[in-house]
C-alpha cells in the first residue's frame, strides 16, 4: 500500500517538475526500479574476494602495463612541498644516489619470465616504462641503458616511454627524447609568483629557465610539444586553480593537471606548517569569479564524475577494463577489500635502494620486496600474508558497503593503518541517496554519461 502511495507520489511529481506524460513518467519511473532491483541485489549477491592470493600477483606481472625506474634520489632542485623533502618522513633518506643498472636488468630478466608464460594476455598492448626521481635527466646514461635494452628486446607489445620532470635539463636532451617519442610531464606551477616553491636549493626561483625551455620547444618542435608534453600544476596557497588555468591557455594552449599537495607521512612537527600550504581543488575553484567556465574545463577532474565513472566502470556487466578481459571473467571481478590495487596491477615501482612497490605514491617504508646485487626477492605468499593481515580487519566492514566494487580508498593510505576506520562507508540507505544523485547528475549533464561511455570507458 506505502508502495503504492510512493509510486502515485513519485509519478506526480515526474509530471509536474519534469513536465512528463503519464506514460513517460511510467516509463522513466520503471526504469528506475529496474536500475535499483538489479544494482542493490547484484551487490548484495556477488562473492565478494577478500583474500590475495599468489596467482592473482603472478597474473598482475605477467600483465604488467607499467614499470617505473626511481632513475636517481638527487635533485637539481629544493623545491618547498617535495614528497621527498622537509614536510615528509615517508621516503628513504635522498643520498644522492643512482639506481644501479645492473638492479634494474636484474628485474626486467625477472619480469621476463612472468611475460613469457601462457598467463600473459597482453600481447599487442602497450606498457609503459618511466622515469622518475628525483630529477630523472640528471642520469641520462641510465635511461639510454634502459631504452637500448627495450628497444632490443622482443616484448610483442608497443612500449611507451614517459617520464615527470622538473625541466632544468630538458634544452640539453629534448633532440635524444623527442626522437625515441618520449612523453613528459613537466613540473611548473604557473606563473612566476605561482611558482614561487619551486626553487633551487639557495631558494631563487627556476622559473625562467623551465619556461625559456617550453618556449624553445613548442616554438622549435611544435608538433612533439602539442602530442607528448603535459603539465603538472601542484594547487597551494601561491596559486589558484584559475590562475593556473588562465596561465598554461594562453602561455601554451594546453590544460594542465592540477594536484593537491600530499597528505600522507607528514611529520607532526611540520602540520600547522603544511595547512597554510595546502589549498583543495574544490574549495580553490568555488572562490573563483570563473566557477562555471572552471567547471566545465576541470569536469574530468570533478570528484562526483570521477566516482560515478569508476561506479558504472566496475558495476556495469558490458564493461571491461581492457580488449582481454572479455575473454576472461577472472580478471574482471577480482578485486580487493578497500580499492586497494592488486599488487603490481598499476605498475611495479624500483627505488634507488632496490625496493619494489606497486607504485609511488606510497609511502617507501612498504617495499613488497628488493633488488639486491644477487637476485630479486618477491615472496608472493609473503606479500599475500602481509596484504590479507592489512586488509582483514576492515573487510568485514567492507563487505557490507555498497560502494565496495567502486571504493577508491588504498588501505596503504589510511589515516591509521593499523586500525583502519572509514569514514566513506554506505549502508542500503545512502546507497539509495547515492543511485538518486547518480541519476539526477546524468539527466542534468547528459553530455557526461556520454563522456564516461565513450571517451573514458570506451577508450
Ligand atoms: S595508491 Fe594504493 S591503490 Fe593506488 S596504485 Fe598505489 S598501491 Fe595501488
Ligand atoms: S568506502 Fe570504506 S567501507 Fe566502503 S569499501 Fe571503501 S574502504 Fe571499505
Amino acid at each position: 500500500m506505502n508502495e503504492e502511495k510512493d509510486e502515485a507520489s513519485i509519478l506526480a511529481i515526474l509530471s509536474t517538475e519534469y513536465n512528463l506524460n503519464s506514460n513517460d513518467a511510467k516509463f522513466y519511473l520503471s526504469q528506475y526500479s529496474q536500475f535499483e532491483k538489479a544494482t542493490i541485489q547484484y551487490s548484495i549477491a556477488e562473492n565478494y574476494n577478500m583474500e590475495l592470493t599468489p596467482q592473482m600477483i603472478e597474473a598482475t606481472l605477467s600483465n604488467l602495463e607499467q614499470i617505473t625506474f626511481e632513475v636517481t634520489d638527487a635533485c637539481n632542485l629544493k623545491c618547498k612541498y617535495c614528497g621527498y623533502g622537509d614536510f615528509y618522513e615517508n621516503y628513504d633518506a635522498r643520498t644522492h644516489k643512482n639506481l644501479p643498472i645492473e638492479h634494474a636488468k636484474k628485474l626486467i630478466e625477472f619480469l621476463s619470465k612472468y611475460w613469457e608464460t601462457k598467463e600473459n594476455l597482453s600481447e599487442g598492448e602497450v606498457i609503459y616504462v618511466s622515469f622518475y626521481g628525483g630529477e630523472p635527466l640528471l642520469n641520462m646514461p641510465f635511461i639510454k641503458s634502459i631504452v637500448r635494452l627495450f628497444d632490443s628486446y622482443n616484448l610483442k607489445r608497443p612500449i611507451k616511454y614517459t617520464m615527470t620532470t622538473n625541466a632544468i635539463l630538458l634544452k640539453k636532451h629534448i633532440g635524444y627524447l623527442a626522437s625515441h617519442d618520449f612523453h613528459l610531464l613537466i613540473s611548473l606551477d604557473g606563473n612566476k609568483y605561482n611558482n614561487s616553491y619551486r626553487v633551487w636549493p639557495n631558494g631563487k626561483s627556476s622559473y625562467n629557465i623551465v619556461y625559456e625551455c617550453m618556449k624553445y620547444i613548442q616554438d622549435n618542435l611544435p608538433a612533439y610539444f602539442k602530442d607528448n608534453i603535459e603539465f603538472n600544476a601542484v594547487l597551494h596557497d601561491k596559486n589558484s586553480v584559475e590562475e593556473i588555468i588562465n596561465f598554461f591557455r594562453e602561455e601554451f594552449s594546453k590544460t594542465p593537471l592540477i594536484g593537491e599537495l600530499n597528505l600522507n607521512g607528514i611529520k607532526k612537527e611540520k602540520k600547522d606548517e603544511f595547512k597554510t600550504l595546502f589549498k583543495d581543488t574544490a574549495q580553490s575553484i568555488n572562490e573563483s569569479s570563473q566557477k562555471g567556465k572552471l567547471e566545465k574545463i576541470m569536469k574530468d577532474k570533478d570528484p562526483f564524475l570521477n566516482l560515478l565513472t569508476v561506479f558504472i566502470q566496475r558495476n556495469s556487466i558490458m564493461s571491461y577494463p581492457d580488449y582481454n578481459s572479455l575473454f576472461s571473467l577472472k580478471r574482471k571481478i577480482q578485486s580487493l577489500p578497500t580499492g586497494t590495487c592488486i599488487p603490481f596491477s598499476k605498475k611495479i615501482f624500483i627505488t634507488v635502494n632496490g625496493k619494489l612497490l606497486p607504485c609511488e605514491r606510497i609511502g617507501q617504508e612498504y617495499s613488497l620486496g628488493y633488488v639486491t646485487n644477487q637476485k630479486v626477492e618477491l615472496d608472493l605468499d609473503v606479500i599475500c600474508k602481509y596484504y590479507n593481515k592489512w586488509l582483514m580487519p576492515i573487510s568485514q566492514k567492507c563487505g557490507t558497503c555498497y560502494m565496495r566494487h567502486s571504493c577508491q580508498h588504498c588501505i596503504f593510505n589510511f589515516p591509521n593503518s593499523e586500525k583502519p576506520f572509514c569514514i566513506d562507508y554506505l549502508d542500503k540507505e545512502n546507497f539509495k541517496r547515492f543511485l538518486k544523485r547518480a541519476i539526477d547528475y546524468l539527466e542534468r549533464n547528459p553530455q557526461s554519461y556520454r563522456h564516461i561511455m565513450k571517451d573514458i570507458i570506451m577508450r
